[in-house]
């Protein structure tokens, strides 16, 4: 099919509710994806941060190629081993939590908030605190705890009781705490929001309040989780352990899947009739996840993770000498935001056409999220990419 058949097809078929680029992506391997013309990209915002391992990583296709000749899919009234051997490498890299499993971050944080809401049921209280700039997906319960009015427009009534405060302000979460709060959720690192950083003070002192006030941390580890940061959770940079953690994106190395992760105390409250999802947790999405565990911890990715993060950071932090128009270079690891003065969109567009996918958000800040595969060679040809187009203006 041609690019423009492909266009076609979706003008008659697919709603419209995404801004897509016109081109037909048809295949992707490590760093690099094809369209339909031949046309080859290197890609540093591979999946829209799913593919953290990049792209048809050689485990996880071997993993599907075999899980899809045994078992793909069962019900979660029986069991199933993947799943098994996926919640006990989740719980035993992090808070020995115990997890549930679905297909998506919204989803999980859609339990997180559900699971809140129960636990605390006898006592009343409800109400979650959550950030400005936040992002936790679109179902309606997770765009209202999402702290950007842009994405509450039109969807009124929004679900009830959650309450905003500035992201890193100890202050303002203390002062919005009530009878009825019952948690605080906030991501280590706003993606959506900008690649905002939270600072150690900030989330160490959180956690504090949170034991005084008898409150509940969920940390949405969404984009943060996965090994992305140079450790597989983000929070694991802080000294501090979270009550809840929701994953999805790199999870399954490109796999839809989800889990929302609970101390057992409190995940005991899930009990069977309170939340479910059909096709979380099946077999063939858990084998993805385990062979994407596999490749971080036996491939020494988290290694690399912190060594091209510093590497691409310092390469982007000259440009940001040279460039006016950068203003600051922030993250951790292979999660890193360029702040420019003014907006991106063009620069993104300008670089696509010159072979390099990197992605826009918050209007002004560049994003890069390379595959945690990514190598130095892929690393200076995106910034010197970038620093073409720059120097074009
Ligand atoms: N939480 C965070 C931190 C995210 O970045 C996202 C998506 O960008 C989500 C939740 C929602 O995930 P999904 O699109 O898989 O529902």
């Amino acid at each position: 099919m041609t690019t423009q058949q492909t266009i076609d097809l979706f003008t008659q078929y697919v709603i419209g509710n995404y801004t897509r680029i016109p081109v037909v992506l048809v295949r992707g391997e490590g760093v690099h994806v094809w369209d339909a013309d031949g046309k080859r990209y290197l890609d540093m915002f591979p999946g829209w941060a799913v593919n953290g391992i990049g792209h048809c990583h050689p485990r996880v296709t071997k993993a599907l190629r075999d899980q899809a000749g045994i078992l793909i899919h069962v019900a979660n009234n029986f069991y199933n081993e993947p799943q098994g051997v996926l919640a006990e490498l989740i719980s035993t890299r992090s808070f020995g939590g115990q997890c549930f499993f679905c297909n998506s971050g919204a989803e999980a944080n859609e339990a997180a908030i559900k699971l809140m809401r129960i636990h605390h049921a006898e006592q009343g209280r409800y109400k979650i605190i959550t950030m400005h700039n936040s992002f936790h997906g679109r179902t309606l319960a997770a765009i209202t705890a999402t702290g950007q009015p842009k994405y509450h427009k039109g969807f009124a009534p929004l679900v009830e009781g959650f309450t905003y405060v500035p992201f890193s302000d100890l202050d303002a979460v203390k002062a919005a705490v009530d009878d009825k709060t019952c948690a605080v959720l906030v991501e280590p690192i706003q993606g959506e929001g900008g690649i905002n950083v939270a600072s150690r003070a900030y989330l160490q002192s959180l956690r504090n309040l949170c034991n005084d006030k008898g409150l509940l941390l969920i940390l949405d580890e969404v984009q943060t989780g996965m090994g992305r940061t140079g450790r597989v959770f983000g929070y694991q940079h802080y000294d501090i352990e979270p009550d809840v953690m929701t994953l999805a994106k790199a999870l399954g190395g490109g796999v839809a899947i989800g889990a929302m992760v609970a101390k057992p105390a409190i995940a005991k409250s899930l009990v069977p009739g309170t939340h479910a999802a059909t096709f979380g947790g099946n077999p063939l999405a858990c084998a993805a996840a385990v062979a994407t565990f596999d490749a971080i911890e036996k491939d020494g990715l988290l290694e690399n993770a912190r060594l091209m993060g510093e590497y691409t950071q310092g390469k982007l932090s000259a440009l940001r000498a040279r460039f006016d128009l950068i203003t600051e270079v922030r993250g951790i690891g292979l999660m890193i935001g360029v702040q420019l003065k003014g907006p991106g969109k063009d620069i993104v567009t300008k670089c696509m056409a010159k072979g390099l996918l990197i992605n826009c958000t918050h209007d002004t800040v560049l994003r890069f999220m390379p595959p945690m595969t990514v190598r130095r060679e892929h690393i200076d040809e995106a910034v010197a990419i970038l620093e073409t187009v720059l120097a074009e203006g």
